[in-house]
């Protein structure tokens, strides 16, 4: 029987950097994904046209902290993005998140940073403490900007109203006075300048004793192999066996279409960009079609193509995909997810990192902190 220091459930960012840290001091890893590929929901890859594409998803590289920064620096360069998002409604593209260029185009002129404050002092409601995503929006900018930015946008999302969600849901989106049309506030913004599977690729290459197999789910192989630890990155119910029930999720559709060069000139005179179907990198629909967004990744990563490919995104019940791409951050779910989370709590063996491990709504640099985190911890057992 094969013998090996950790097993390593899922090759996604929580696992790869698992299994880099842990080869770095010499363990024998061995790391299984039920899918083909490495890279997890980050996976990327050219399509047939050759157009760089985010299989599931867009996956927007962003981070505050230098530490993280500094350790994915040592397996990619960085190209620098400014990511761009406009919503649109009422037939027109609107500057998103809401900045003073919104309320520059809600009443059709130049204005000030202060009358964009008093216009939100008239409107925004108060509630000191806002305990869901509907009161921390209308608590901030009112009921008027929030129906048109936010309620259809996160019903079609979660299929349920803003006002059964945590706070934190609608709360990732800034809302600023100034006119600032960046999606993100962090210091650090820019994805892998050879893409995010490259960068995989390179992490398992400096780490030799890494032994991976794809297409394997980890049932097949934990009674197969002996391993002293499991570090475990899939859905906790499913490693509990759906223990305390199913936990919720919310999953997508991704559906893809290229537009070669002699197709776009009708486009371009709409994303006023050659080469480009729409004005910006993401396009956000809250209250129309049944796509929540169209995304044109070209616009970051700055390929030069004479083509284009666009991504819709369609939401659907995670029931019918079996892909579990969003937790859902709410009070019923939380308090299923704390059942299965005091049976990992009494786990010797096993170590739960990751998104749906943990069950959070989290992104890429929180992940690879958590997962640093763990190792460091691992260490002083
Ligand atoms: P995953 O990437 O989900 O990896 C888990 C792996 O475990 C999967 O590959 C799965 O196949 C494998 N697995 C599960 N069960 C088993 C089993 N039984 N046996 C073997 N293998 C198994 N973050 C950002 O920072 N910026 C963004 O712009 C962004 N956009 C996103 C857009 C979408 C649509 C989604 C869904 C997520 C987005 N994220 C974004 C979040 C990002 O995808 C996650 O933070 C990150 O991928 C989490 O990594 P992980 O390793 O925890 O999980
Ligand atoms: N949201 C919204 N309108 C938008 C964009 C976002 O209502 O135009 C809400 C919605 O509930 C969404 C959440 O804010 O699920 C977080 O948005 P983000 O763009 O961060 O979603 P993700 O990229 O994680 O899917």
């Amino acid at each position: 029987m094969k013998t090996y220091d950790y097993l390593i459930v899922g090759a996604g960012f929580a696992g790869l950097v698992m299994a880099e840290r842990l080869a770095s001091i010499g363990k024998r890893c061995l790391v299984v994904d039920k899918r083909g590929h490495i890279g997890g929901n980050c996976y990327d890859e050219h399509d047939e046209h050759g157009v760089l594409v985010h299989k599931y998803g867009p996956h927007y590289f962003r981070t505050n902290s230098k530490r993280i920064k500094d350790y994915l620096s040592r397996f990619t360069e960085w190209q620098p993005v400014v990511y761009e998002v406009k919503s649109y409604t009422d037939g027109r593209y609107w500057s998103f998140p809401i900045n003073l260029r919104t309320f520059e185009q809600l009443i059709g002129r130049s204005a000030t940073e202060n009358e964009f404050i008093q216009y939100l002092r008239e409107k925004k409601v108060d509630i000191p403490n806002p305990k869901n995503s509907e009161e921390l929006i209308v608590s901030q900018v009112g009921y008027e900007l929030y129906e048109k930015f936010f309620k259809g946008y996160t019903f079609k999302q979660w299929r349920r109203p803003a006002s059964s969600l945590d706070p934190s849901v609608c709360g990732r989106i800034p809302i600023r006075m100034i006119a600032d049309e960046r999606y993100f506030d962090d210091s650090f913004q820019a994805l892998p300048k050879e893409g995010y599977t490259r960068m995989f690729e390179r992490m398992l290459a400096v780490s030799p004793s890494v032994e991976l197999r794809l297409n394997t789910d980890y049932r097949e192989v934990a009674d197969a192999v002996e391993w002293a630890r499991m570090i475990y990155t899939g859905p906790i119910d499913e490693f509990y066996d759906l223990r305390f029930g199913r936990l919720k999720y919310r999953s997508l559709r991704f559906e893809r279409e290229h537009i070669p060069a002699t197709r776009l000139s009708e486009r371009e005179a709409i994303s006023g960009k050659k080469g480009f179907w729409q004005p910006a990198l993401q396009v956000n629909y809250p209250n129309s079609h049944e796509f929540t967004r169209i995304v044109e990744l070209k616009h970051a990563t700055g390929q030069k193509c004479s083509g284009t490919t666009i991504v819709r995104e369609y939401p659907m019940e995670f029931e019918e995909s079996g892909e579990p791409y969003y937790p859902i951050p709410a009070p019923d779910t939380a308090e299923v997810y704390r059942k299965y989370a005091a049976l990992a709590e009494g786990e010797k063996r096993v170590f739960f990192v990751g998104r749906l491990a943990t069950y959070r709504y989290y992104n890429m640099d929180q992940v690879v902190g958590m997962a640093l985190k763990t190792f460091e911890n691992l260490e002083s057992f």
